[in-house]
């Protein structure tokens, strides 16, 4: 069973001699390479290996590794101030919350450091939100069979996948989880004490999974109706992934709540929650918090990742790229129809669904020296960085295409 393994595939055939530390708690099948160094799309293994990385730490490395505009910016604050937790001011904080609300839905920035604490503190608003309005008892989220929005207790409950929550403990209530991707099915789990919505536009996890437009918009009226917020998770497919800014662009609707993550530090953490002056009106002082989120260090690096992805150019750019990369997967399925069902996603945030077993694919890929990412479905991710070249997209496939002749001649 391959789904929900998220990118924690082993097996890797061209595995060093000696294998992971036992020192480091054994939660993740790793591969048995280390990489010593990264530039731009490229990661460069310990033994010298260069790997061409269609993973990009899980749709992190929005503008590859050691881009020099990110070491600048994270050097230059580094010289300065590291950390001063959120009793004080923080300038680039200030910076980075006011250009997210010049270019999107939302009046309000809370920051944190990753994918889960942003979907958790996402559910925390909008219980909030209910609270602020004296509807204390609407306090339930409805989710969508397949979804994922972290690790954390609230949020593997959020998604209800049974192997994350097996031996946890009591299930945190206050979660509705309906069975189909569509409007229908959410509208008969809508009652007196809902809250929310929280939806993916985009699968990535449950193997890039495409929410249609329409249930988007369905999905928007049916919140308008009832008064209950929605919170649209854009953790995977945030800051310019899909070609633009965020996914839900794509429908022509805004979310009430967005939490953001993995692409927005372009490697360095950080998260945030997006919402409407409305929709956090209950985030008052005091009521949510974190040490860490929106350190110096952290906002310095997002701020420049933000400036790049709105360049002008840069989404059009992807959409380009999106393109070339789909022409070129195209052809591949053309010649490996007993190797492709379908390519599915948007902008670089394509999957293969196989026919051949997930596992072996993404090994003889990594043998082929291309890193790619396992997701649900036995879909095979491929999320380079946003500015990946087009030679490279090409030698991404032709490389796909090598292990798939090497895997049907083994
Ligand atoms: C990765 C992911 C998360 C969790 O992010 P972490 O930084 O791993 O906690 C939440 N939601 C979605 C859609 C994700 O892809």
């Amino acid at each position: 069973m391959v789904a929900r393994q998220g990118s924690h595939w082993n097996m890797s055939t061209s595995a060093p001699a000696s294998g992971p530390s036992p020192a480091v708690m054994g939660t993740y099948g790793r591969i048995n390479v280390v990489f010593d160094r990264g530039e731009g799309s490229w990661l460069i293994a310990k033994g010298g290996e260069r790997y061409l990385d269609f993973g990009s730490g899980i749709a992190v490395n929005t503008l590859g590794h050691a881009h020099p505009r990110l070491v600048a910016a994270l050097t230059e604050q580094a010289g300065k101030v590291w950390h001063t937790s959120n009793l004080y001011r923080i300038d680039g904080q200030e910076r980075l919350a006011e250009n997210l609300v010049a270019n999107t839905f939302a009046d309000k920035v809370f920051f944190c450091n990753s994918g889960a604490e942003a979907c958790e503190g996402a559910i925390k608003l909008a219980r909030r939100y209910h609270f602020a309005k004296g509807n204390p008892e609407r306090n339930r989220v409805i989710t969508f069979e397949g979804c994922f929005h972290g690790r954390t207790l609230a949020t593997i409950a959020a998604a209800g996948n049974p192997k994350h929550l097996e031996g946890f403990g009591p299930e945190m209530p206050g979660f509705d989880h309906v069975a189909t991707l569509d409007v229908e099915a959410a509208r008969a789990a809508v009652g007196p004490e809902t809250a929310a919505i929280m939806i993916e536009p985009i699968q990535g996890e449950g193997g890039i999974r495409n929410v249609p437009v329409e249930v988007l918009q369905g999905l928007r009226a049916l919140c308008d109706e009832h008064g209950i917020l929605l919170i649209i998770d854009e953790v995977q497919t945030g800051v310019g992934r899909t070609g633009k800014l965020f996914a839900h662009e794509w429908a022509g609707i805004t979310p009430d709540v967005m939490p953001i993550a993995k692409g927005i530090g372009g490697g360095f953490p950080l998260g945030a929650i997006l919402a409407t002056e409305d929709a956090a009106q209950g985030m008052v002082p005091g009521t949510h918090g974190s040490t860490f989120g929106g350190n110096p260090l952290a906002v310095a690096v997002g701020a420049e990742v933000l400036d790049a992805v709105l360049e002008d150019g840069f989404m059009d750019g992807v959409q380009a790229k999106s393109l070339r990369l789909r022409q070129e997967l195209a052809r591949l399925q053309d010649e490996h129809p007993d190797m492709i069902e379908d390519i599915r996603g948007s902008g670089l945030l394509l999957g293969v669904k196989l026919k051949a077993p997930l596992g072996d694919v993404v090994n003889a890929c990594f043998d082929e020296k291309l890193l790619t990412v396992v997701a649900g479905d036995n879909v095979m991710r491929l999320i380079p960085p946003l500015n990946v070249t087009d030679e490279e997209l090409v030698d991404a496939v032709n490389r796909i295409g090598a292990a798939f002749t090497k895997l049907k001649s083994a």
